[in-house]
């Protein structure tokens, strides 16, 4: 029972990145939170990448 409840809590998070579930859209850099602007290569478009 315990390893089908861990599968389960880890399942929310997402399929993508699983902690860093941001996107760069330009550079393709992860973040574990969402940007205005990437750190990385400045560009405008970070995303969620499940949203993709
Ligand atoms: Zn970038």
């Amino acid at each position: 029972m315990g390893v089908f409840d861990k599968a389960r809590n880890v399942s929310h998070l997402g399929d993508a990145d699983g902690d860093r579930p941001y996107l760069c859209m330009r550079c393709e850099a992860t973040f574990q939170v969402q940007y205005h602007s990437c750190p990385a290569c400045g560009g405008y478009d970070v995303r969620r990448a499940e949203w993709v």
